[in-house]
């Protein structure tokens, strides 16, 4: 599933000691195996090889360019959310036919910049939207692809956060109104209705919500057909879940064996957007017991990564398994409740509660497992916080792929006026 493996009670990324990282980059650090991302992409890419898809990786979930780049030369596309996204996209060279743009809110600048670069085509999400592409690809003289995005309504029982294909969410349009929007296509001169994309949240470990997606997008495809509106493109988006804890996903061949034979009988050129299920279980971040703390209800760790490294326990009460970096066998070990906090000045900045670890000591260094999607992406300089470094391991070998930042970069786009 993941190389972050022990031997000899000494935590390893591949073939190297997390220790050793530690003590040449510091702490607080993402750790990214390339082992690990590679299979994961091969796991969806071998599981879906009948129809041959556009696997295009989700920047938001990690978008550093090693990473980027690494997927992109095994083969990936990207799926991209923004102007940022498209730029860093276009950096690692990646096949502009490879790049899905998907998003409720893009700008007129940002649509000029993605039709400028070729790209695959748009997720659209609204008819305002489509309005505006049409302007922007009037006003550039070109014609581009379009895929709706259509909300099918379906409940995948995930962190309402991560929740995108309720009724009640801000994302897509109802499956009646992009029928209506398909069957008066002619009224956008630049441009080509081809697609359909549903994306229905995040962290789904089971294919039931996607294969009931699935079906009312089947429902909508062939209505169209029968009004010989012909689409080209299928876009299932990403939302695959993984192991944080306890939850027993689904693989990506059961998912490929339960959406499969539904895929198929479309003929469509079939896209997928995996974020979290390449990444996540591709990276931890370390971090360093800086204080040890006992209250007549807690006992806390306070470590030296906070929630502006690491929100997702904050924000989506995420569960992340904490390991020590060197596992504690010595005589007499016991194991003690430890709430894991960081430095922030909120009582939300947390990393894991009421954990069961062997006895910890101040300078233990500790793993926060899968942290490899959705960690740095969300990471912040709240409370003027540098943010930390990235490292990529490759077998024995590992790489600094961002550098941490400095007191200087938190100041460096800030201005005082002469006049105060
Ligand atoms: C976030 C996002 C994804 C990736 O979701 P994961 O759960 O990380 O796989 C895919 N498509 C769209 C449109 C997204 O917004």
């Amino acid at each position: 599933m993941h190389h972050f493996k022990y031997q000899n009670n000494e935590l390893y990324c591949e073939a190297v000691k997390i220790r050793d990282i530690a003590k040449k980059f510091g702490t607080p650090l993402y750790i990214y195996s390339r082992r690990t991302l590679i299979d994961h992409y091969q796991k969806i890419k071998t599981a879906f090889r009948s129809i041959n898809p556009l696997i295009c990786f989700s920047v938001k979930a990690n978008s550093n360019l090693a990473v980027l780049k690494l997927l992109v030369k095994q083969g990936a596309g990207l799926d991209v959310v923004s102007g940022g996204e498209l730029y860093k996209a276009l950096k690692v060279g990646v096949s502009p036919k490879k790049i899905v743009y998907a998003g409720v809110g893009k700008s007129e600048v940002e649509i000029a910049q993605a039709i400028r670069a070729e790209t695959l085509f748009f997720n659209a999400e609204s008819f305002a939207e489509l309005g505006l592409i049409e302007r922007v690809a009037g006003r550039l003289g070109k014609r581009v692809d379009v895929a709706l995005r259509m909300n099918p309504d379906v409940d995948p029982h995930t962190h309402k956060f991560i929740t995108t294909a309720k009724m009640t969410n801000k994302f897509g349009l109802d499956a009646k109104t992009c029928e209506e929007i398909f069957l008066r296509a002619c009224i956008f001169s630049h441009l080509r209705l081809t697609g359909l994309h549903v994306h229905i949240g995040s962290q789904i470990t089971d294919a039931q919500p996607f294969v009931r997606a699935i079906k009312k997008a089947l429902v909508l495809i062939r209505r169209l057909k029968e009004r010989k509106v012909l689409l080209k493109y299928l876009n299932i988006g990403g939302g695959l879940g993984i192991v944080y804890h306890d939850e027993k996903p689904q693989s990506a061949a059961e998912f490929a064996r339960r959406v499969l034979p539904l895929l198929k009988k479309t003929g469509l050129k079939l896209i997928l957007e995996p974020g979290r299920f390449i990444a996540g279980n591709s990276g931890i971040m370390l971090t360093k017991v800086v204080y040890l703390k006992k209250t007549p209800n807690k006992n806390f760790a306070i470590v030296d990564a906070g929630m502006n490294d690491l929100v997702r326990p904050s924000f989506y009460d995420a569960y992340h398994e904490i390991l020590p970096v060197v596992r504690n066998t010595g005589y007499g070990r016991r194991n003690t409740e430890y709430d894991i906090v960081g430095p922030i000045c909120e009582s939300g900045d947390f990393l894991a509660k009421d954990r069961n670890l062997s006895v910890l000591q101040a300078e233990d260094l500790l793993a926060v497992m899968g942290a490899g999607a959705y960690g740095f992406t969300m990471s912040s300089n709240y409370n003027s916080r540098p943010r930390v470094a990235e490292v990529l391991v490759n077998k024995n070998k590992f790489s600094l792929v961002r550098k941490r930042e400095t007191y200087a970069d938190l100041i460096r786009l800030e201005i005082i006026p002469r006049k105060l």
